[in-house]
């Protein structure tokens, strides 16, 4: 049944009844009120007739005209008032009974009389107590009606109070629980509604919208499915090994080759953390010690017998949600780039440089020998042009005897095929032996060149003739590019556990931008007199490196340098 017509039928037929009841109420206390009237029209009046005629009739010896007229008069009021059945007679009686008194008073027909007045008032009393029975009828046919009709009433008011709220409350209820697991993505909530139909098709609606999101949401994942086997396939299939990490680095993501490169198995990683794997991989502790700052030296594994590098790169995943405007982060993914022939084309190249910068050097050597003899008195006079040819030749060979060398020095350390013989050093010894090597080139420009040393005797942990070869390189180029009698400054100090070497020179300075890239091989300033290599500061880098010790510069266009190197102190 519809819940309207619920509705109508329980609330009409309680107001039908109540509409009842009052009719039914109102018809018996206007018949109860019609009893009343007819015993007091019919019998009451009569009994009070029948009194005064008694009274007059007892004043009847004392006062005759007052008495007989007021007799005769109560006598015609109840001529008229006759209801009750054997009234008329009784009345009748009285008319002739008193007739025959007044022309012959006499006690026995004033007796008769008497006798009449009691039989009407008999017969009226009786009436009185008839109609009150029918009354007393119609009132109890009164209660009981309105008792039961009140006592139905009361019975569909209290089914409708008990039933009519938990009808719809119930519906509503399991409705707005099925809505909140609809929003909490349990597609599979249906609901299933007794009675109302109203509900029932409510419940159909909500179903069908409950399927529809299902078959949505199926469709959706299946795509997303697809969506996430393509990117497996497409980062599996990557030459370059990919290992992604959440916030907790957990392990969410490895792609084959960093299973190979790792030498681990998928079953051991699932649901680890990449601490937890590296206690028993050694690789991944490396790619872990470096997450937060990776460097930028390749990673050297050796896999089939064969040295392969790799470039690691750190990427941090940020993600912007849908409606909000900052990035949350969720991870990061660890990249080793395989860069194994470009490191084969370096070394190839190194030993070309190495092979070649060697077979250079005993040829040059030897030009730069003729060249000395050739300007010995011994062999004949030169003449002026011919002793500036000869010295421009000495010059150019003893520059090409310079880029040779460094060119030799790089292969060297690059191949690995350099030796230091790390010793305990003097810092101060190794800044004079540089300083004596460039007094000459500094004079040229009028520079003058300070040098502060440590208060204490500390020693430093170094190669002597590379790292006098580094401060020398130092020199030079400050040399190179300060402006005509200038100064430079040479100061060592100590920091904790390593002595740093700073020389300062106030000369053209570096842009900010080139402060890294100046430390790699064949780099040089753009937009400078280009008379060098680009090796002296890459090599330097190298030797100090290799040594334990870092290097670095810091300086300003236009105010000049500083480049420093930081030592192990003995
Ligand atoms: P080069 O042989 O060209 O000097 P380096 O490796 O020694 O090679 O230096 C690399 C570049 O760094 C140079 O081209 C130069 O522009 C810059 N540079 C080095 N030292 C200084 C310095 N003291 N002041 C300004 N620029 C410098």
């Amino acid at each position: 049944m519809k819940l309207k017509t619920k509705l109508t039928l329980g609330v009409g037929l309680l107001f039908l009844l109540i509409v009842l009841m009052s009719v039914i109420g109102s018809v018996y206390i206007n018949k109860l009120k019609s009893d009343t009237e007819k015993i007091l029209t019919a019998n009451y009046n009569s009994l009070e007739f029948s009194k005064n005629m008694l009274l007059a009739l007892d004043k009847i010896s004392t006062d005759s005209v007052v008495a007989v007229a007021d007799f005769q008069k109560y006598n015609r009021l109840q001529e008229k008032n006759l209801t009750e059945f054997g009234e008329k007679e009784a009345t009748q009686n009285l008319n002739q009974h008193f007739k025959n008194y007044l022309q012959h008073p006499a006690p026995e027909k004033e007796k008769l009389i008497r006798e009449d007045l009691a039989r009407i008032m008999s017969l009226n009393m009786k009436g009185i107590e008839r109609k009150s029975d029918i009354a007393i009828i119609t009132a109890e046919n009164a209660t009981f009606w309105i008792v039961s009709l009140g006592t139905v009433c009361f019975l569909i008011a209290f089914i409708l109070l008990f039933n009519l709220p938990q009808t719809i409350a119930e519906p509503i209820n399991q409705l707005t629980f099925s809505i909140r697991q609809i929003a909490a993505k349990n597609y599979n909530e249906r609901v299933h509604f007794k009675g109302s139909e109203e509900f029932n098709s409510l419940a159909d609606s909500f179903n069908t919208m409950a399927e529809k999101l299902q078959e949505y949401e199926s469709s959706s994942l299946s795509r997303q499915l697809m969506e996430k086997k393509r990117i497996e396939t497409l980062v599996n299939n990557m030459h370059d090994a990919v290992i992604g990490l959440d916030e907790n680095h957990f392990i969410y993501m490895i792609n084959d080759e960093a299973l190979k490169i790792t030498n681990l198995r998928k079953e051991e990683i699932i649901g680890k953390t990449a601490h937890e794997v590296a206690v028993n991989n050694d690789l991944m502790r490396e790619l872990l010690k470096n997450i937060d700052h990776p460097v930028k030296e390749p990673i050297k594994i050796v896999r089939d017998n064969k040295e392969n590098y790799f470039e690691q790169d750190i990427i941090p995943i940020n993600i912007v949600k849908t409606g909000e405007k900052e990035t949350r982060y969720i991870g990061k993914v660890i990249l080793l780039r395989n860069i194994t022939p470009f490191k084969e084309l370096d070394f190839a190249k190194t030993n070309f440089i190495a092979t070649i910068s060697h077979e250079l050097k005993t040829p040059i050597s030897a030009i730069k020998m003729g060249v000395q003899l050739l300007g010995n008195q011994k062999f004949g006079e030169l003449n002026d042009q011919q002793k500036e040819l000869l010295k421009s030749i000495n010059d150019d060979g003893q520059r090409l005897l310079n880029i040779t060398g460094e060119l030799l020095n790089l292969s060297q350390v690059e191949t690995g095929n350099i030796r230091l013989t790390i010793d305990k050093c003097s810092p101060k010894e190794m800044v004079q032996a540089a300083v004596k090597n460039v007094e000459k080139l500094a004079e040229q420009k009028n520079i003058s060149i300070h040098t502060e040393y440590l208060s204490g005797d500390d020693f430093v942990h170094a190669d002597f003739d590379k790292t006098v070869w580094v401060i020398n390189n130092f020199l030079t180029n400050a040399v190179k590019h300060s402006f005509q009698d200038e100064k430079i400054e040479i100061r060592v100090e100590k920091l904790d556990t390593m002595i740093q070497f700073n020389i300062t020179d106030t000369g053209s300075g570096i842009d900010e931008k080139y402060h890294r890239q100046i430390f790699d091989r064949y780099f040089q300033v753009p937009g400078e007199q280009q008379n060098g290599t680009g090796l002296g500061l890459a090599i330097s880098k190298n030797f100090i490196e290799k040594q334990n010790g870092e290097i670095g510069v810091e300086s300003t266009p236009n105010q000049g340098s500083t480049f420093y190197f930081r030592l192990p102190v003995v």
